[in-house]
Formats: C-alpha cells, sequence, structure tokens
C-alpha cells in the first residue's frame, strides 16, 4: 500500500490481479539505454480499457511481452503527458519538455509494421497494459522516440488526452469525408466525443451524435454535434429527417454495444456509406449482411494510431483546430485513482464525466 517514497522511489498503481489494483511505492525508473528519457507524469487519463484490466487483469504478472521485457505486478494506465526530468546521453529532448506519451509499441520489423501501419504489428503492447512502466504513476522511462513534444497551447491536461485522439484521428481518416457530407457518431464517450472534434478539425460541419442524456449528450451539443436521444427510436429512423431522408455518408461505432445498434447504423448509412468500428465489442452485435451488399456499403475496422496520427492531433491543437480542453471533466490526485476514479467510473460515474484525469500536485516526492 501507499507508503513514504524518497527520490529514488515513487508510487504506482499496479495490477496485482483480478480486482486487485494497489498504490504501491517502487523504485523510480531512471534512463538505462542512452536514448531513455525519464517523464515526470503530470496529467493521466482514465480510459475503459484501464477499468477492463484493473477488473480482468488480463496480462498475468509473471508475463514478459517481448517488447518490453519487464515482469509484473504492471503499472496501470496508458495515457499520459507530463515534463521530461532526465535523459540517457543520446536522447535530445531537453529536460523542461512538456510531452505526450505515445504507449502503443512496436517490432518495427514484422510485416505489418514494415507496411508501415505499426497499429497492427504482430507483436503490438501497450505501456500500462503489457509493462514498462505506466499512467498511474509519478515516472515513467520511456524511448525518446515514444514521446511527442506538446508546443503551446498544450498543457499537461490536454497532453494526457492526445493519445485518445490519436485513436479518434486514426478512425475519422479510413474514410474520405466532405465537409458537406453529414455523420453519424454513435457513444458521446471520451472516443465518440473526440470523433465529433477531429471530424470538426477537419471540416466536417454536420455531425450528429447518437447519445442518452446527460453531461456527454450536453457535451456532444457543445461541440457542435446535433444529438440524436436513441430512447426516441432506431438510430436509422432519427437520421432520416436530418440527412433530408438520404442517409449518412459514414457512421462512426465508439459504442461497442451488442445487439441491434450496428445494424440500425448499416441502415442509416447512404447506399454506399460507411460504417467505421472504433470501439472493441465485448458481446457479438447483429448485423444484416445482404442489407451491406444490396445497398454497397462498407465495413471497416480501425484499431489504435500511428505515430503520425498523434502527430496530426498534435498539429490540430497547435493550429487552434482542435481544443480537447472540454473533454476534461474532473481531476483526482494520484492516491484517489480507485475509489474517485476506477469505482466511480464503472458504478455510473460515466453519466456524470467524459475524462477523468489523475494529476500531478505539489512536488515531485511528498515525504509523509
Ligand atoms: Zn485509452
Ligand atoms: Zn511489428
Amino acid at each position: 500500500m501507499s507508503g513514504t517514497t524518497s527520490s529514488r522511489t515513487m508510487r504506482a498503481w499496479r495490477v496485482h490481479g483480478p480486482g486487485d489494483t494497489r498504490l504501491d511505492v517502487v523504485p523510480r525508473p531512471v534512463p538505462a539505454a542512452p536514448d531513455d528519457v525519464q517523464v515526470r507524469i503530470e496529467a493521466a487519463g482514465i480510459c475503459g480499457t484501464d477499468l477492463w484490466v484493473h477488473e480482468h487483469a488480463p496480462v498475468p504478472a509473471d508475463y514478459r511481452h517481448p517488447l518490453v521485457g519487464t515482469a509484473g505486478p504492471h503499472v496501470l494506465g496508458h495515457e499520459m503527458a507530463g515534463t521530461v526530468t532526465a535523459t540517457g546521453p543520446a536522447a535530445r529532448l531537453p529536460v523542461g519538455s512538456l510531452v505526450a506519451v505515445r504507449p502503443l509499441l512496436a517490432c518495427g520489423t514484422c510485416s505489418t509494421c514494415r507496411r508501415c501501419e505499426p497499429n497492427l504489428c504482430e507483436q503490438r503492447a501497450f505501456l500500462g497494459i503489457h509493462g514498462g512502466g505506466g499512467a498511474f504513476a509519478e515516472y515513467v522511462v520511456v524511448a525518446a522516440d515514444q514521446l511527442h513534444p506538446l508546443p503551446p497551447p498544450f498543457t499537461a491536461r490536454t497532453g494526457a488526452l492526445v493519445e485518445t485522439l490519436a485513436t479518434c484521428w486514426h478512425a475519422v481518416s479510413a474514410v474520405e469525408v466532405a465537409p458537406d457530407d453529414v455523420v453519424l457518431v454513435v457513444g458521446a464517450g471520451p472516443v465518440g466525443l473526440g470523433l465529433v472534434l477531429c471530424l470538426r478539425a477537419r471540416g466536417v460541419r454536420q455531425v450528429l451524435v447518437s447519445a442518452r442524456d446527460g453531461v456527454r449528450a450536453e457535451a456532444a451539443t457543445a461541440l457542435g454535434a446535433r444529438r440524436l436521444d436513441p430512447a426516441q427510436g432506431p438510430l436509422h429512423r432519427l437520421v432520416r429527417p436530418a440527412t433530408g431522408g438520404a442517409g449518412v455518408a459514414v457512421s462512426y461505432d465508439a459504442a461497442g454495444a451488442a445487439g441491434p445498434v450496428v445494424d440500425q447504423q448499416v441502415r442509416a448509412l447512404r447506399p454506399g456509406g460507411h460504417l467505421v468500428a472504433v470501439a472493441e465489442f465485448h458481446d457479438a452485435p447483429t448485423v444484416d449482411l445482404t442489407r451491406l451488399v444490396r445497398e454497397g456499403k462498407h465495413l471497416h475496422g480501425s484499431a489504435a494510431y500511428t505515430p503520425s496520427d498523434v502527430d496530426a492531433v498534435v498539429g490540430a491543437v497547435a493550429a487552434g483546430l482542435l481544443d480537447p480542453s472540454p473533454l476534461v471533466t474532473s481531476t483526482l490526485a494520484l492516491e484517489d485513482l480507485l475509489v474517485g476514479g476506477l469505482h466511480h467510473l464503472s458504478s455510473g460515474g460515466r453519466s456524470r464525466d467524459v475524462k477523468v484525469l489523475v494529476t500531478a500536485a505539489g512536488p515531485a516526492v511528498t515525504p509523509r
């Protein structure tokens, strides 16, 4: 449990088993390889994946991922930004730089990596899931090429959203969308709302969002989307008046709901339209593939992101085209992650929050 830290230790939330994530005092990581960089984590986003990893502990503590090599218990959390505090001799990032960590590790040599799709790497690993450190800690050490410097107007808080937004940017890059196309986003969590931000940043003017009421639905409207209430009927009926009966050009599924919602999206597409699945489905949805065939519609899966998606998000924020800050609805201290973050979000907190951030407050080391 939480204890006293020194300059050689830090606090970190580690997954010991299903539902057993503990705030441990562990050795503070320091640069070992020449291109290693130590980052003091200043903001870390809590993601649905973190809830799942906390509840299921899918990576055994004794498993060493080939790209990471560290034994567990592994630190939780993969969405993080902070300040460079130390570097190896070959790392060119100045101490004090504000950076976002790109937690997706790829081998660089498999067939998909050679096709420049590291997001699909056969050995893909994530910091915060497979070892190698994680976001819910005071420090992390990563190779310099896993870091993205954050120019103004970034803060650590908006920097912690870069990873989520890169997932969204990758998804909106899957299909060409014209500025006057009407598109649909299903789900108004951080990914759904991030899709709205990325679509707006790319000049798409008419974004419909299917969202139940609550903070997330209000946020969709505040971001310039038009909200559809799925309680009012099936999606294909709801989009009809909004598209003059034509249907939407693209539907982005950020809900991952089993049942008829995916089929409703297929029906909501205009002929030749595209459905881009971004969320993972834990239970299989039902889809009428005959309709897909007869109406020439397309189904896409969008997996994570590439380094250039991260760069594109950073560039869009720097250019003033994208402001991630409305997604942050509350912040917590590191020690409050379990109750105020994981338990809160898995027991109804999602209707009151969009993105909850863990933020570092005060000095890096708090003797007590
Ligand atoms: Zn995430
Ligand atoms: Zn690979």
